[in-house]
C-alpha cells in the first residue's frame, strides 16, 4: 500500500541536514546496544532517536526532600548530608556490607548487597562528608539506605539531580537506560528556527522547540506533569500543526488535480429517485444536495458522509454513483469487509438491475480467472459500476474512467488509502461514508482534508431500541424470553465476547455459546466467525437474512453495516468487554426495520463504575455522538475508537482531550499556510517542512513539488 507511485523520494523531499542526528539509529546512542534497541524500538514505537525524543515521562522522583534524619518518613526517597562513621564489612556470604553514617540529627546504615569492598572504600572513606539519596526504610528500628540512587562529595552535589523524569517503561528497558540514552538524544536535538507565528508563540508565552523539548524531559516538580504546562502545550500545537498541515497539503494537492463536472439529473438518478420504496428523509436530501454541488462543480470532492448507523447512507451513495454513471463515467464502491461489501451487492442489485446497471463484485475471493476477466471489463468499460473490498486497490485493477469512488465505514481506512483509490481515475471525486460518529475535534484531526456532511435524522417510524442491562446469571429468564419472541416472529444476533486479543479464544466461546443454543432451540441456530470460509459464511448470513434461522450467534464479524430489517433482538454477552463504539455499532445492527426491537446487554457481576457508566449510557442514549463524547470522557479520549485499527491519526505528545483548543487553531494556520505557500517554499515553509519531519508527517512531503 505504502509503494503508490508518488512515494518515491523527489529532491521536494529530501530531509533537511540539521535534522539527521535525530533520526540517527537508536543503538548510537549510549547504553543501547543490538539488544536493547529491540526493546526500546517497541516500546517508543520507532527505532530513529527522534521516537524517543518522543517518549514523555509520565512521572517523576523528587528528590528535594531533605529533612533531618530523625525526622525523615521511611518509604520516601531522602537526600541528606551526612559523615562516613564506619564500614562494617558483613564476612558470612549473603549478608550485606553496611556503612554506618551520620549527621547532627542522627545516623543510618547504607547497605550494599553482593558489595565490592573496594568501590565502597572509595566512595565512602571514613571520616568523609557526603551527600546521598535514595528510599529511606525502616530495619529492625533503625533507618537505613538500600544501594543509595546517589552518593556525592562534596563539591559534586550537583551531580544529583533535584529530580528525574519517569518513564513509560517495557521489559528490558529501565528507567536508568531511557534516561541516560535521552540525555544524548536531548543534546542530538538541534536549535530549530521557528516555524510558528511569532504572535502565536507571544500570546501563549511559548519556548522555543528545543527548550520545550528539554523542559518536557526535566520535570522539576508535579506541575511539570500535567498536560496544561506552557511547554507541552507548544510540542501538542507542533505536533497538531503537523497532521493539519499534512491533511492541509493532500487536500490541496488532490483539488489541484481538478475534478470534472458530472451531469447531476440524468436518467439514471431520475429513474432509481422514483424507484425507491421509500421517500428520503430531509437530512439525505440536504447531504445528496451538498454531493451534487460538488459533482457538478469542476472540481474534485473529497467528501464525508458523516451518519448513525441505520440513517440510509447506502442510497445517498448510489444515488450519487448514478451522476457518474449519467455522464459516461464508472462508479465503485469499496467496504472494509466481505460481508459488507456482499450485502452492498444484494441491496443495490434489485434496484439497479431494472435501470440495465449490471453491477459486479470484486473482492479477494474471485478465482484468478474471474479476477482477470473482471479487471479485463472494468478496464474497458463495460463494467460501470463494481462494488468491492480492499481489492479495488490493487495495482491491476485499472478503469476505464472512474467517475466516483465511494468507500463505505470509512474508519477502517486511512486517508493515504483513500488517495489511492482515488488516483484510480482522472480527478475521480471521492466520497467517504462513516457511522463512527466522531467528536469534531478528532474529525478535524482525520478528516481534516475532507468537507463534511452530515444525515442528522433516521428514517421515520423507527421505534426506539428497547436497551436493557442483564446480569450474567439471569441468563435463563432471557432465554425463555427469546423462545417467546421466536415464536412470534423475531430474529436474533448474539455477539459473543472479546476473549482475548485473540481470535481462537473469541472462536471457542463463540461455539461454545452456539452449541448450547443448539440443544435448545436446534437447528434454527447458526454460527459466524471471522476464521470461516467466505462461502460458508455467505451460506449462513442468507439463512439468517432469509429467516432460514433465528439465531445468528457471532463473533464481532457482524458489527460494520450488516442490514437484515427482520432482526429484531441483539444479545451482547459480557458487554462491559466491548468499547462503547462498538456497541453502539452493534446494537445499530437492529431496530432498522418497523418493528420494536431489543438490545440485550449481558454483564457478569460485579461491575465496575466505569463500566457500569458506560452500559447504563448505552441503555439511556441511542445518539451515535453521545455515546462518542461519553466514551471519549470516560477513557480520557487515548483511544477512543481503537485508533490503531480505526485510521485515526495517534498522537505523542498532543491530548485531544486537553489540547483540543488548540486543534482549530492550528487547523486554521494549516489551511492558511497551504493557500499561501502550497509548497512550503518561503522562509517559513522550509521550516515548516522540518516540523513535518519530526512528526514524521513527512508522507506529506510528497505531495510538494520538487525542487
Ligand atoms: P446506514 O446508514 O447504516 O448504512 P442503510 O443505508 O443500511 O443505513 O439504511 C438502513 C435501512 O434504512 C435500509 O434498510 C434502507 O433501505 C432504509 N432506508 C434508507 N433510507 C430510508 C428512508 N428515507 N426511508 C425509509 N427507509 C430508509
Ligand atoms: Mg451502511
Amino acid at each position: 500500500m505504502t509503494q503508490a507511485p508518488h512515494s518515491r523520494t523527489s529532491s521536494a523531499g529530501q530531509r533537511p541536514f540539521i535534522l539527521d542526528p535525530v533520526f540517527r539509529a537508536l543503538s548510537v546512542l549510549p547504553g543501547i546496544g543490538p539488544k536493547t534497541s529491540t526493546a526500546v524500538e517497541r516500546l517508543v514505537g520507532g527505532s530513529r532517536v527522534m521516537d524517543l525524543l518522543w517518549h514523555a515521562p509520565i512521572d517523576l522522583i523528587d528528590r528535594s526532600y531533605m529533612p533531618s534524619i530523625a525526622d525523615a518518613e521511611p518509604g520516601r526517597i531522602a537526600t541528606f548530608e551526612v559523615k562516613v562513621v564506619a564500614h562494617m564489612p558483613n564476612p558470612k556470604r549473603g549478608l550485606p556490607y553496611k556503612v554506618k553514617v551520620e549527621n547532627e540529627t542522627g545516623n543510618l546504615s547504607l547497605v550494599f548487597f553482593h558489595a565490592h569492598k573496594d568501590w565502597i572504600e572509595k566512595q565512602l572513606p571514613v571520616g568523609k562528608t557526603v551527600k546521598i539519596s535514595g528510599k529511606v526504610e525502616g530495619y529492625q528500628g533503625r533507618l537505613q539506605i538500600v544501594h543509595p540512587d546517589y552518593i556525592a562529595a562534596s563539591g559534586e552535589e550537583k551531580a544529583i539531580p533535584k529530580a528525574e523524569p519517569i518513564y513509560p517503561l517495557t521489559h528490558g528497558v529501565s528507567n536508568k537506560v531511557v534516561i541516560k540514552a535521552m540525555q544524548t538524544a536531548l543534546e542530538f536535538a538541534p536549535n530549530l528556527t521557528e516555524w510558528n507565528d511569532a504572535a502565536l508563540i507571544k500570546r501563549h508565552n511559548w519556548p522555543a522547540w528545543k527548550e520545550a523539548l528539554l523542559k518536557l524531559h526535566h520535570p522539576e516538580s508535579a506541575p511539570d506533569l500535567e498536560k496544561d504546562t506552557a511547554f507541552r502545550e507548544r510540542l501538542a500545537y507542533d505536533e497538531f500543526l503537523a497532521n493539519q498541515l499534512s491533511l492541509a497539503l493532500a487536500r490541496h494537492k488532490q483539488k489541484k488535480k481538478g475534478g470534472r463536472s458530472f451531469q447531476i439529473k440524468g436518467d439514471y438518478r431520475t429513474q432509481l429517485e422514483r424507484a425507491l420504496p421509500f421517500t428520503l428523509t430531509n437530512a439525505q436530501n440536504v447531504v445528496l444536495s451538498e454531493i451534487d454541488a460538488d459533482m457538478a462543480a469542476p472540481l474534485k470532492m473529497m467528501r464525508l458522509i458523516q451518519g448513525d448507523v441505520g440513517s440510509g447512507k447506502t442510497i445517498v451513495a448510489a444515488l450519487s454513483m448514478m451522476s457518474a454513471l449519467d455522464s459516461g463515467a464508472q462508479a465503485a464502491l469499496m467496504a472494509p469487509t466481505e460481508i459488507l461489501a456482499r450485502q452492498h451487492m444484494e441491496t443495490l442489485t434489485p434496484l439497479l438491475e431494472p435501470l440495465g446497471i449490471q453491477p459486479v463484485l470484486l473482492t479477494g475471493r474471485l478465482t484468478a480467472k474471474e479476477k482477470r476477466d473482471l479487471y479485463a471489463k472494468i478496464a474497458s468499460g463495460q463494467v460501470r459500476l463494481v462494488i468491492g473490498t480492499h481489492a479495488l486497490f490493487q495495482a491491476k485493477v485499472d478503469f476505464a474512467d472512474l467517475g466516483v469512488a465511494v468507500i463505505d465505514e470509512q474508519h477502517r481506512f486511512g486517508v493515504h488509502q483513500r488517495i489511492l483509490l482515488s488516483s484510480k481515475g482522472q480527478g475521480t471525486d471521492v466520497l467517504v461514508m462513516t457511522a463512527t460518529p466522531i467528536p469534531r475535534t478528532l474529525a478535524l484531526t482525520a478528516y481534516g482534508d475532507m468537507d463534511v456532511s452530515r444525515i442528522t435524522e433516521k428514517p421515520p417510524g423507527r421505534e426506539p431500541i428497547d436497551t436493557r442491562l442483564i446480569p450474567a446469571d439471569k441468563i435463563e429468564e432471557m432465554i425463555a424470553g427469546l423462545k417467546r419472541q421466536i415464536a412470534a416472529g423475531a430474529r436474533v444476533y448474539w455477539v459473543c465476547p472479546l476473549v482475548e486479543e485473540s481470535e481462537v479464544l473469541d472462536l471457542t466461546a463463540a461455539e461454545e455459546r452456539f452449541q448450547v443454543l443448539e440443544s435448545i432451540f436446534g437447528a434454527r441456530v447458526g454460527l459466524v466467525h471471522g476464521r470461516m470460509k467466505g462461502p460458508d459464511k455467505d451460506k449462513v448470513m442468507d439463512d439468517f437474512a432469509s429467516g432460514n434461522i433465528d439465531i445468528l450467534v457471532a463473533t464481532t464479524v457482524i458489527e460494520v453495516g450488516v442490514n437484515v430489517p427482520e432482526a429484531t433482538i441483539m444479545v451482547i454477552e459480557e458487554s462491559n468487554r466491548f468499547g462503547l463504539a462498538q456497541l453502539h455499532q452493534l446494537r445499530g445492527r437492529v431496530g432498522r426495520g418497523g418493528d420494536k426491537s431489543y438490545c440485550f446487554l449481558l454483564y457478569k457481576t460485579p461491575l465496575g463504575e466505569t463500566a457500569k457508566e458506560r452500559l447504563l449510557t448505552m441503555r439511556d442514549t441511542e445518539d451515535g455522538f453521545i455515546i462518542a463524547e461519553k466514551d471519549m470522557t470516560l477513557r480520557g479520549s487515548g483511544d477512543i475508537l481503537g485508533t490503531k485499527q480505526s485510521g485515526m491519526p495517534e498522537f505523542q505528545i498532543a491530548d485531544v482531550e486537553a489540547h483540543g483548543h488548540l486543534l482549530p487553531i492550528a487547523s486554521d494556520d494549516a489551511k492558511l499556510i497551504v493557500m499561501n505557500d502550497p509548497d512550503l517554499q518561503s522562509k517559513r515553509g522550509k521550516r515548516l517542512r522540518e516540523l513535518l519531519y519530526l512528526f514524521q508527517a513527512d508522507k506529506a512531503i510528497r505531495y510538494l513539488k520538487a525542487g
